[in-house]
C-alpha cells in the first residue's frame, strides 16, 4: 500500500510533510519548520510520528525538530555531511542509503547546491520524493552554497525519476516562480496553462504543491535547460546543459 501524504503548511510560506503507512501505523514527518501545525495535523488523524526526516540544516526546516522528537520520541534522520549542524541525529545517511517507513522503503539522493549537505527523499513504491529546497514546485532553491554544476547534476538525478513521482518541494514559491519561468518561456502551453491552475489555486489559498515530475518537466525553467528552444531563447544555443542551467539560475537571481 503506498504511503499517505499529508502536505502541512508552517511558517509563512513552508510545507513539512507527513508520510504515513497504514499497514503499520508508522509516520514519517519530512521537515520540521514548526511543531504546532505538524502535531495538529497528526492529532486530527489520530497519527504518531515515529520518524523525523531532515533534508537540510536551514532553520526554517529543523528549527521544530528536538521539540518534535522529545515530545513524540521519533527517530531523527538526516545527513552524515551536515552532522554537525544538524539537530542530534539518530541515524546518519548518504546517498543511496534506505529509509524504512513501515513497510514503505525510501532511498537517500544526495542532491547538493542549495546547501552542500541536502537531501532527498525517494519512495519508488508509493512515487513520491521529497526534495524541499533542491527541485522545487517550477523552480529549484538558492545556490547559497553550492556551484551550479553540483546543482545541475542534483536536478538531473532527480529528473531521472518517473514520470509519475509526485514532487514535495519545501515552499510554497510557484506562482512567483512561474512568473520567472513564463519571462524565459512566454509560449510553453503547458507552463500557461500551469499559471492559470495555480492562480485559481492560490486565490482559494490552496497549496500548489506537489505536483508529478512530469509536471515538472513541462514547466519548470531549471528541468527544461536541456531544450533546444529554451537555449537559444537565452541567447545560448548549443551550450551544454549545465552551462545553460547556470544563466537561467543567474537571471532568476536577479528577476
Ligand atoms: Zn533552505
Ligand atoms: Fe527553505
Amino acid at each position: 500500500m503506498p504511503l499517505e501524504i499529508v502536505t502541512i503548511p508552517c511558517l509563512a510560506d513552508n510545507y513539512a510533510y507527513l508520510a504515513h503507512d497504514a499497514a503499520t501505523g508508522t509516520t514519517g514527518v519530512i521537515d520540521v519548520p514548526e511543531v504546532t501545525p505538524i502535531l495538529n495535523a497528526l492529532a486530527a488523524r489520530g497519527w504518531k510520528a515515529s520518524h523525523i526526516l531532515i533534508t537540510h540544516h536551514h532553520d526554517d526546516h529543523i528549527a521544530g525538530v528536538e521539540t518534535l522528537a522529545t515530545a513524540t520520541g521519533a527517530r531523527v534522520i538526516g545527513a552524515a555531511a551536515d552532522a554537525h549542524r544538524l539537530p542530534p541525529l539518530d541515524e546518519a545517511v548518504a546517498e543511496g542509503d534506505s529509509v524504512l517507513l513501515g513497510m514503505g522503503a525510501g532511498r537517500v539522493i544526495e542532491v547538493p547546491g542549495h546547501t552542500v549537505g541536502h537531501i532527498a527523499f525517494h519512495f519508488p513504491d508509493s512515487a513520491v520524493v521529497f526534495t524541499a529546497d533542491s527541485l522545487m514546485s517550477c523552480g529549484c532553491g538558492r545556490l547559497f552554497e553550492g556551484t551550479p554544476d553540483q546543482m545541475w547534476e542534483s536536478l538531473t538525478k532527480l529528473a531521472a525519476l518517473p514520470d509519475e513521482t509526485l514532487v514535495c518541494s519545501g515552499h510554497e514559491y510557484t506562482q512567483s516562480n512561474i512568473r520567472f519561468a513564463l519571462s524565459v518561456d512566454p509560449e510553453n502551453a503547458a507552463l500557461k496553462a500551469r499559471a492559470a491552475r495555480v492562480a485559481a489555486l492560490r486565490a482559494r489559498g490552496e497549496a500548489t504543491v506537489p505536483v508529478t515530475l512530469a509536471e515538472e518537466k513541462a514547466t519548470n525553467p531549471f528541468l527544461r535547460a536541456t531544450d533546444p528552444g529554451m537555449k537559444a531563447r537565452v541567447g545560448l544555443a548549443g551550450a551544454p546543459d549545465a552551462k545553460v542551467f547556470a544563466h537561467l539560475r543567474a537571471l532568476k537571481d536577479r528577476f
